[in-house]
Parts: C-alpha cells; sequence; structure tokens
C-alpha cells in the first residue's frame, strides 16, 4: 500500500498507545516494514538501527529463523489450547516449569498472560485474593516509587507513578500510594548510595507507618525505573527494600517486566541481589517480542493460600482466554534456549561495558548532564545548564526535535519527557553496533544543540 494511504488510514482510525492525540494525528504514522538483526528498515526502504529492541522487548534481535519455525511448527500441530477446564498444552507446561527453574527459588507457580499490564493486574489481584483467603482482609494497601511504571491497566495503572497515566483516569485509588524515586541525579539526600537506599528504606517504613502495618498488602518495584526515565538505584538498593519488606510483614513485589531476560545482565535483576520476592511478574522479553505473552510469578504460601481458601467448590475467578497460548510459549521455550545455550545471554553481559563506556563518552557533550547504565539498560539525561541541572523549557519539544534529527541519522530510541534518552540495545549487539550507534547518537545530538 502507498505510504500516503498508510498515513491517512492510520490518522483516521488507529488509536496509538501513549501518544498525544493531536499531536500524532499532525506528525502521521511512521511505520515499520522489517527488521533483521539489531536492524529496521521502513516503508520507505530506510535502514535504522534499534537501540530500543522494539519496546525493550526484543531482546533477541529481529529475524531469528529458529523462533519462527518453532511458532509455525507450533500452529500447525495446534494453535490453541484453552488453560480453563483443566486443559493445557505441552510447550505452555514446560515454560512454567522452565521460569521456575531459572526465577529467584521463592517462586514456584506460574500464571501466564498477554502482556506486562496483565500480569501486574492479575499480581494486584491474586494477592488480595491471598489476603482475603488468609483471613486479612483488611490488607488492601499497595505502596509503590514515584515515577514507577507497572503498565495500564485498570489498578495497575495506579500503581503506575506517571502523571499521564493518572490525568482523567480516576487513579491512584485510595489505596494506592508512593515514596520518593531513589534516583542518583536529583536526590534531595545527594548522590550516595548509601543514603539513597536509606532514604528509600526510611520512606517505606514511614509509609507503612502512617497506613498501618496490618493494612498494607505489598510493596510494588522496579529493579530499575524504566519509563520514569531508566533510573538506576544503587547496587543493594533492592535488596535493602526486600529486607525492609520482610521487618514490615508485607509482600515484596518486583515488576520485572523490562529489566527480566538478560536486560541488566543475568537472566532477571533479581539474581543480582540475591533476592526471593514473593511476587514477580514478566513480559516483553520473555518472549522477546515475537508473540505476546507475559507471566505472574508467586511464591508457594500465596498459591497454597488462595489454594486452600477454595476448599473443593468455587473456582478462583481469574482467567483470560489466551492465557497459557501455546504458540507464544513455544516461542518462548525458544527465546529462552536462545538466551542460554544461544549465547546471548553472554554475549549482553560481554558488551555492557561498552555500552556503559559510549554512554559516559557523552558526557563531554553540552546536552548531557547524566549517563546511566545497568546492563543493557541506559539513559543520558539532558539538561539546559549542567550546573543548576535545569531542565529544558518544555515548549522547545526538544524530544520532537531529537526523535526526528534520530530518524534521519538512521537510529531510534526513545525519550521519556523533554530531557530523559533511553536505550535498550539487543543482546546480539555487536562492537560494530554500537561503534555505530553512538556515532549516529553524536551526530544527532550535535544537530539539536
Ligand atoms: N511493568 C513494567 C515495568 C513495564 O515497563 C511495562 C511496560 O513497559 C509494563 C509493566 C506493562 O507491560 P505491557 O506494556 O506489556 O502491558
Amino acid at each position: 500500500m502507498q505510504r500516503d494511504t498508510l498515513v491517512a488510514l492510520d490518522r483516521d482510525h488507529l488509536i496509538h498507545p501513549v501518544v498525544n492525540y493531536r499531536t500524532h494525528e499532525r506528525r502521521g504514522v511512521a511505520v515499520l516494514e522489517s527488521g533483521r538483526g539489531a536492524y529496521l528498515t521502513d516503508n520507505t526502504g530506510k535502514e535504522l538501527l534499534d537501540a530500543f529492541s522494539g519496546l525493550w522487548c526484543v531482546n533477541v534481535g529481529y529475524g531469528h529463523e529458529s523462533i519462527v519455525r518453532a511458532a509455525e511448527e507450533q500452529m500447525r500441530r495446534l494453535p490453541y489450547a484453552t488453560g480453563y477446564f483443566h486443559f493445557g498444552s505441552e510447550p505452555a507446561i514446560q515454560l512454567a516449569a522452565k521460569l521456575v527453574e531459572f526465577a529467584p527459588p521463592s517462586l514456584r507457580k506460574v500464571y501466564f498472560t498477554m502482556g506486562g499490564s496483565d500480569a501486574v493486574d492479575s499480581a494486584i489481584r491474586f494477592i488480595v485474593h491471598y489476603y482475603n483467603a488468609v483471613g486479612k482482609p483488611e490488607k488492601k494497601h499497595f505502596i509503590t516509587i514515584e515515577r514507577g511504571y507497572h503498565g495500564s491497566s485498570a489498578q495497575g495503572s495506579g500503581l503506575t507513578a506517571i502523571p499521564a497515566f493518572h490525568r482523567n483516569f480516576d487513579v491512584p485509588l485510595p489505596t494506592q500510594h508512593r515514596i520518593p524515586s531513589p534516583y542518583p541525579y536529583r536526590n534531595p539526600v545527594g548522590s550516595d548510595p548509601e543514603a539513597i537506599i536509606r532514604a528509600s528504606v526510611d520512606a517505606l517504613k514511614e509509609k507503612v507507618q502512617e497506613i498501618g502495618p496490618d493494612r498494607v498488602a505489598a510493596f510494588f518495584c522496579e529493579p530499575v525505573q524504566g519509563s520514569g526515565g531508566v533510573i538506576v538505584p544503587p547496587k543493594g538498593w533492592l535488596r535493602a527494600m526486600q529486607n525492609a519488606c520482610r521487618e514490615l510483614g508485607i509482600l515484596f513485589a518486583v515488576d520485572e517486566v523490562i529489566t527480566g531476560f538478560g536486560r541488566t545482565g543475568p537472566l532477571f535483576a533479581c539474581e543480582a541481589e540475591d533476592v526471593t520476592p514473593d511476587v514477580m511478574t514478566v513480559a516483553k522479553g520473555l518472549t522477546a517480542g515475537y508473540a505476546p505473552m507475559g507471566a505472574v510469578l508467586m511464591s508457594e504460601a500465596i498459591y497454597q493460600g488462595i489454594a486452600e481458601a477454595g476448599g473443593n467448590d468455587l473456582p478462583v475467578g481469574h482467567g483470560h482466554t489466551y492465557s497459557a497460548h501455546p504458540v507464544s510459549a513455544a516461542v518462548g521455550l525458544e527465546v529462552l534456549r536462545l538466551y542460554q545455550e544461544g549465547g546471548l545471554l553472554a554475549n549482553g553481559i560481554r558488551q555492557a561495558p561498552r555500552f556503559e563506556q559510549g554512554l559516559q563518552a557523552l558526557l563531554d557533550h553540552p546536552l548531557v548532564g547524566d549517563a546511566r547504565s545497568r546492563g543493557l539498560l541506559g539513559a543520558l539525561e539532558l539538561v539546559a545548564n549542567k550546573e543548576t541541572k535545569a531542565r529544558f523549557d518544555p515548549a522547545l519539544k526538544l524530544a520532537d526535535h531529537i526523535f526526528d534529527a534520530a530518524y534521519r541519522n538512521g537510529i531510534i530510541f526513545r525519550a521519556f519527557g523533554d530531557n530523559v534518552l533511553g536505550f535498550a540495545p539487543a543482546l546480539c549487539y555487536t562492537g560494530a553496533d554500537f561503534d555505530l550507534m553512538f556515532e549516529r547518537l553524536r551526530r544527532t545530538l550535535d544537530e539539536v544543540l
């Protein structure tokens, strides 16, 4: 189809996630057509280096024939098997078992969803159900972090702490609370790691006291805050938050939708700090974007609490037609094989220092105030003044200018607000891909100066 026709049809009929609708109508859609390795081609034939792995999900890169074969074989054999009424499929069962094998040892049971938002929503429902089931119905309050992102489902969007997800949506709910972000670059307590960790622990304890310890169900967090601006807490922060939750008698829920599957180095970010959450949500890298799938993993205690209360009669009324979809599960199994036996996890770990050095080298640029990363997840924070860390005037629409210049220069990444540029290169990146990435990035920043 002609590009102009597609742009017109898109403008007239397709609602895009998380855009300003008027801006999108004006700018029009950029149609992506094909991909190979770390590169995309749009429908004008322009090649683009993808420095964001789609939406931090295509961790293995594009065009893996073995994933296509796994999906095709499963589609031919059995394209759909319901998980309802005690049915199931082999790939889904195998994938659940593998996730439990590789996830933190506290997690023993898996419920599959279609993505991250419904994984978070399912986690909320399971936690509420659990506390009702074990006779603690007053435990209904959830605590998250400023700038946290936990999807945009009806309840999960209330755990998300980004203003656009709240405005006109009647969230957060009165049972959803926040503590400050452990943001090293802009933290009132300064950048000392110990001070930042202490401030988060103290804030959580204070918040729990304020709500009442017997009324708090869980603390939810991302190991690295993604959509809030790629905020990398100090090492040891996640473990300290877990210890505080255990001391306070509340559940510790970790959202690894972005950080899972090698994004920060190990298969799960929890591994790096030997953290054993009660609940964990995953999606994105689980199927590397080749098919939709997410999951909520939970401890044996939560599962048993729910199961016991069910007795032998009423079902647990939580389900999705596409839960444990066999094609997505077959894709997930092959993607997991690529991370491990295929060497992608090892390559991601090997390449991470190059990524970090490339970001740090840009600190000499007049626009760049901060460079931060963990594994292959990173950001540059742009400032109008490096001394005062003053942000650019939103009226300048800097993010739009940078996106346009980047596109012209053949690179895609993501802007958060007008001042943070986020990067999530695929685990298949080579040294040459990184060289090209930083060359195109510097040229882009020079052009918008
Ligand atoms: N949780 C986190 C940490 C995320 O980053 C996202 C999406 O970016 C979600 C949940 C929601 O996932 P999805 O977009 O698949 O619904």
